[in-house]
């Protein structure tokens, strides 16, 4: 068997055609979503994300505003930066890029925003709705894997699901929402026996641990639909060798950029075995940014009861 890949960034484009259309809808009645973004220091990477943020913004007609704090600020500082986005009517989400410097309390942040405004669903008061099943605000990767599996027909009722990782902002919600959509969920962590075994029972698999490639051929069921989040940076040429072999694509990124991304699964081998799987990059990424500008739109109706 070759699985199909599922091309996460022709979804991730429908969700955001979709979102623009009903922003259009919105300003028909005099309603502009908007989405705040708050910067903390001036880390390359996460600038990057909020300006990638700013960007789909700009494109689906969401306001967007973009706030730079130094990586000085106190975690009342931040909180009180927070309180106002909480306060002012053209913001319909808050996101803080994570992550924080070390001195902040990532936790008082995370619970000072608004849950009404927590476009991240990070908030406790989101995640304990989440639990019980409530409408609410989720975090964007898990929710850009239900609609990625949805979008691609995959039948998660009375599937076996594993989820690797149990992150708040990833792994817990996400065996949650497989949960609710009727799989029976196995959740798996660093201290977990037989892993191999455990994973090789699984129908769907979602793995997010960080593991460069650790999910491997003979750890997946024949047929075994497979959604791959990691996100692991390579800039060693023996590595990519060992990953990809001679695959040209990898090989031109690599010698434009020095680096590549690569997920926690073992592309290569994986494929010749699963039905479907996620590419890294093109997969799971695009849905995030998607799901982000999808929960702004939601938050902005919520707020308004519409
Ligand atoms: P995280 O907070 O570091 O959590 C990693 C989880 O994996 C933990 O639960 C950990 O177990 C588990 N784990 C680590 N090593 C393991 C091992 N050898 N065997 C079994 N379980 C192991 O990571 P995260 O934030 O969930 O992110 C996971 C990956 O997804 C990262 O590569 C990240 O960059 C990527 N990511 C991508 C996106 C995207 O949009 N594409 C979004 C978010 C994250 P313990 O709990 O026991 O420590």
């Amino acid at each position: 068997m070759t699985a199909t890949f599922i091309n996460g960034t022709k979804i991730a484009d429908d969700i955001k055609k979709e979102v623009a259309d009903e922003v259009e809808t919105l300003k028909g009645r005099g309603i502009q979503p908007g989405l705040a973004v708050v910067l903390v220091g001036d880390d390359a990477a996460s600038s990057t994300y909020v300006n990638m943020k700013a960007k789909t913004c700009e494109q689906l007609g969401i306001l967007s505003r973009k706030l730079t704090i130094p990586s000085s600020v106190t975690t009342e500082q931040l909180l009180a930066e927070v309180n106002k986005l909480n306060q002012d009517p053209a913001i319909d989400g808050i996101l803080v890029q994570l992550p924080l410097p070390k001195h902040v309390t990532k936790h008082a942040i995370l619970e000072g925003v608004d849950p009404k405004k927590d476009v991240d669903g990070f908030h406790s008061s989101n995640l304990g709705s989440l639990v019980l099943g409530h409408e609410t605000l989720v975090a964007c990767t898990p929710l850009g894997i239900m609609e990625l599996l949805r979008r691609s027909s995959v039948k998660m009722e009375g599937a076996n699901a594993v989820v690797l990782g149990r992150s708040d902002d990833v792994g817990k919600p996400q065996a949650l929402l497989l949960m609710h959509a009727n799989a029976t969920v196995t959740i798996c962590h660093s201290k977990t026996r037989n892993l191999a075994d455990v994973v090789r029972q699984a129908d769907i698999i979602v793995a997010a641990i960080g593991r460069t490639a650790m999910v491997a051929r003979d750890w997946v069921k024949p047929g075994a639909v497979v959604i791959d989040v990691g996100t692991n940076k390579i800039s060693d040429r023996a590595e990519v060798e060992r990953l990809y072999g001679d695959d040209p694509a990898r090989w031109k990124d690599f010698e434009k950029r020095g680096y590549i991304w690569a997920g926690d699964v073992d592309e290569r081998g994986v494929k010749e075995v699963a039905s479907m799987l996620t590419p890294v990059p093109g997969g799971v990424g695009p849905m995030t940014i998607a799901i982000l500008m999808k929960n702004t739109l939601k938050a902005a109706r919520m707020r308004r009861a519409l």
